[in-house]
């Protein structure tokens, strides 16, 4: 018995070594299988299999990863692409690489899709006010989607009691919906008209007289009635007089105006004021000059930005007023804003301050206020700007007699003749002349003398003399 099962024993001992080795065997093959596995070239892309992006946004690769036998071999991947983000549709990012005669693929789908609502941009505020029983009117709004354009006519309005509401959408089924809260009441200040504007004037010894005004208010109507004025004008007395009219409205926002009255003196009839544009200018500057000198007759210099600075400082010594005419004279700066003017101005205003002292108020515009010349460079100019220079402290003066001298004369006798004839006893003359041109000064000492013989009086302007103001056309 004994025997026999020691035989038996021996008998199955090779059985379990047999299995041990086929495990083993078994286990190496499905490790070194797996490691082979692991081992081969791979793709592993980051981020999503299948994207989605807003047409016209760039496609930003989430990245990818590729290994193969332990190393990286990310450099060895070619990309190839067909994705067009300005165009909706399904594309394909395929990224390849082939190692060692393995070739490997990995591809991301790529959809470009809009993504965005339209947009409604509402005209005014997004709150709005109506007077006491009245119905809210519609001010306007607009409506764009990145994909579909203009949609302002596909807007749907709902009207309720207490807002308005706009609702839109895009082809994509992308939807906005904005609101327009509407609230009883008035929020809205009167406005008030003044005949004439801000700035009237009137003339020492002569009555004024208001040019009117009216007042209008959004829920009240006409309420010109409900005006008050404040301020009264002496016209006495020379000066700027300032009248404030008030209104409130019956919810009680309140408007104000201020109108500025220039009393000044008309000036005497049979002055003669004699103007002079454009300078200084070397040489000519001098001979008129040292004329007006001989002649005891004080001028006026609506001077630049060029001739020597020390025929200002001689203008001004001499008692002549120096006017500005702005620096550079040139239309097209001068004339295409309200702050290029005043720019310009300024720059003649500083030059003459500098050399004298003296802080000129008194302007001429180039080309005169009624030049039609500045509708090249901006429409309205000539409209705004004679009345903000009144704003800005300033009086403008242009002409009532030309002496031609810019062109048409052709000689100083005609330049002579042209004055002397449109001299008038019965009224104050402002006659134009420019200091550059050399008929001027060969005509001057005539002009004077004809002056003096006939009755007349020369005077420089001042800042108390009445305005001469020809037609604004622009
Ligand atoms: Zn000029």
């Amino acid at each position: 018995m004994e025997k026999r099962s020691e035989k038996n024993a021996k008998l199955y001992r090779p059985n379990i070594r047999k299995m041990i080795l086929f495990g083993g065997i078994s286990l190496f093959v499905i490790l070194f299988v797996l490691g082979f596995l692991f081992l081969l070239p791979r793709i592993n892309l980051k981020g999503k299999g299948v994207m989605t992006i807003n047409i016209h946004e760039p496609y930003q690769e989430p990245g990818y990863q590729a290994q193969a036998f332990f190393k990286d071999v990310k450099d060895q991947v070619k990309i190839k692409s067909n994705v067009n983000v300005d165009e909706m549709g399904t594309y394909e990012v395929i990224y390849q690489m082939k190692i060692n005669g393995f070739s490997v693929k990995a591809v991301r789908t790529v959809k470009v899709a809009d993504l965005e609502a339209p947009e409604i941009t509402l005209t005014g505020d997004s709150l709005s006010y109506v007077c006491k029983g009245g119905e809210y009117e519609e001010v306007g709004y607009t409506a764009v989607d990145n994909v579909d354009g203009d949609l302002t006519s596909k807007v749907e309005i709902e009207k309720k009691k207490d807002k308005v509401i706009y609702r839109v959408s895009d082809q994509a089924g992308n939807e906005t919906e904005v609101e327009r809260k509407i609230i009883e009441g008035d929020k809205s200040a009167p406005s008030i008209q003044l005949g004439e504007g801000e700035n009237d004037f009137a003339f020492v010894g002569e009555s004024y007289q208001d040019p009117g005004y009216q007042a209008t208010d959004n829920c009240d109507g006409d309420i010109t009635a409900n005006v008050s004025v404040e301020g009264s004008v002496d016209t006495n007395q020379v000066g700027d007089y300032k009248l404030t009219y008030k209104v409130v409205d019956q919810a009680g926002n309140e408007s104000q105006m201020v109108r500025t009255v220039r009393v000044r003196e008309k000036g005497a009839p049979g002055t003669i004021y004699l103007t002079f544009d454009d300078g200084p200018h070397n040489g000519t500057t001098e001979a008129i000059l040292d004329i007006l000198k001989e002649e005891g007759v004080k001028a006026t210099f609506f001077v630049t930005g060029s001739g020597p600075d020390s025929l200002i400082k001689r203008e001004y010594e001499e008692g002549h007023t120096v006017g500005l005419h702005t620096s550079s004279h040139n239309y097209a700066t001068l004339y295409a804003s309200v702050d290029s003017y005043f720019a310009d101005l300024q720059a003649v205003h500083d030059r003459v301050y500098n050399l004298t002292g003296y802080d000129s108020r008194i302007i001429r515009f180039p080309g005169g206020s009624s030049n039609t010349i500045s509708k090249h460079y901006q429409v309205g100019i000539m409209s705004t700007l004679t009345q903000e220079v009144l704003n800005r402290g300033y009086q403008y003066y242009d002409w009532n007699i030309t002496s031609g001298d810019a062109g048409e004369a052709k000689s100083a006798d005609e330049v002579y003749q042209r004055v002397i004839s449109s001299l008038s006893l019965e009224k104050v003359n402002m006659v134009l002349m420019h200091d550059t041109k050399t008929y001027t000064k060969d005509a001057l000492r005539r002009i004077i003398a004809y002056g003096k013989e006939n009755g007349y009086t020369f005077a420089p302007i001042t800042i108390e003399t009445a305005m001469v103001r020809q037609r604004v056309n622009n």
